[in-house]
């Protein structure tokens, strides 16, 4: 159980962290202030550099049994903090406006409660992943062979989730969150005087055309297997000038699919699309992946397990704006193993993610702990 005395260190911890934000794939002195802070707590082992910047804590409790992984994330965002708050972001234009903040604090919150009164038997893992805003880190982490010694058999994670209750949870077995992909498309022709720009190739009749034809692909609507979204993030087409005929363009395009199964078919059509065009107007065309995440899925022994531990401690849950269009890429933990992703409340009227004037709740570390824990000693029991 946490003490008024782990609360107050935990959230001077949590607002000291929010002060020193580093961007995905930077996470160098979040990691090593994660790692100091573990290391107090005497686990089993920590492994750092695990997919970048991860580390991790097992806390190992000697006997043959499951391992659970508690996963937070180290990264923050570039976005200049707008707030009126005395630990705001002393990093100009980096700022942890998606909670990872908290939630790197409730898995340590997690850790002294479990350095105190360990599991009976398995592992309790606590996983502090980077790179999660570019869908990166999860991969990276389990792709690095250090992963393979603490390969999990449960995985859970919680998101604070404005819009929902304070304390309540949204959560659903099956899909949680889509799977995206951002598409650079690059067309290249050539310049000329814009006097006579028959002289070049310009991209713009191809883009003018791509954009109408791209949103077409698609159009959102509910989210079942059918479900495919294609959002224009960005467009440029030469540089600002009037005396150039532009010979370059691009156009970001970002897909959403309600799973793994259906992104391969819209990217492809997606670079059909942009080879016709440019076959048509003259042009070469370049293709850039990036941000490329897995659909999350919540196993249905998961989701049972989290909301059974949910029930013993009065945590109100449902499925209200779940599942969600938004990516996250704790999916890749379930790919061999049974997870589940939790969405926590901070209140109705709480900013959005990614606005400049979101600050993670403190109030909430003692709830996502106290979920934690009872998944981790439903699963392991107390020694
Ligand atoms: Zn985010
Ligand atoms: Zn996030």
């Amino acid at each position: 159980m946490l003490t008024n005395l782990d609360l107050m260190e935990l959230t001077e911890f949590r607002r000291e962290l929010h002060r020193h934000p580093e961007l995905s794939g930077e996470e160098v002195e979040t990691a090593s202030k994660i790692a100091d802070e573990l290391k107090a707590l005497s686990p089993t082992r920590i492994l750092t550099g695990l997919g970048g910047h991860g580390v991790a804590a097992v806390f190992d409790s000697g006997k043959v049994g499951p391992s659970v992984l508690f996963r937070a994330e180290l990264d923050a965002l570039p976005i200049e903090e707008r707030n009126d708050i005395a630990w705001l972001s002393q990093t100009h234009g980096k700022s942890h406006v998606c909670g990872h903040d908290g939630h790197m604090t409730m898995l340590l919150a997690l850790g002294r409660v479990i350095s105190r009164q360990p599991v009976a038997q398995g592992r309790v893992i606590l996983m502090f992943q980077p790179a999660e805003e570019d869908g990166s880190g999860a991969k990276a982490v389990v792709a690095d062979p250090a992963y393979q010694e603490i390969k999990a058999d449960w995985a859970f994670a919680i998101h604070i989730e404005p819009g929902r209750p304070f304390g309540n949870v949204s959560t659903c077995a099956g899909l949680i969150n889509c799977a995206s992909l951002g598409l650079k498309i690059k067309l290249t022709g050539k310049t000329a005087h814009a006097a006579d720009p028959e002289d070049g190739v310009s991209p713009a009749q191809a883009i003018a055309e791509l954009i109408p034809a791209l949103d077409a692909l698609g159009q959102g609507g509910s989210l079942d297997d059918s479900f495919r979204l294609v959002t224009i993030t960005h467009v440029k087409i030469g540089e600002p000038s009037f005396g150039v005929s532009p010979g370059e363009g691009e156009i970001f395009a970002t897909l959403r699919t309600a799973g793994d199964e259906g992104m391969e078919s819209l990217e492809t059509a997606a670079r059909t699309l942009a080879n016709t065009a440019a076959e048509k107007f003259g042009l070469s065309v370049n293709f850039e992946v990036c941000d490329n995440f897995a659909a999350s899925i919540n196993d249905p022994d998961a989701y049972d397990v989290a909301t059974t531990a949910m029930d013993a401690i009065d945590v109100a849950y449902g499925n209200a704006g779940v599942p969600m269009r938004a990516s996250e890429d704790f999916g890749v933990f379930g790919w061999d193993a049974k997870a589940a992703m939790l969405c926590l409340g901070p209140g109705e009227d709480y900013a959005a993610l990614h606005n400049p004037d979101y600050d993670f709740p403190d109030d909430l570390i003692p709830i996502g702990c106290a979920i934690f824990e009872r998944i981790a000693r439903d699963l392991l029991g107390t020694a």
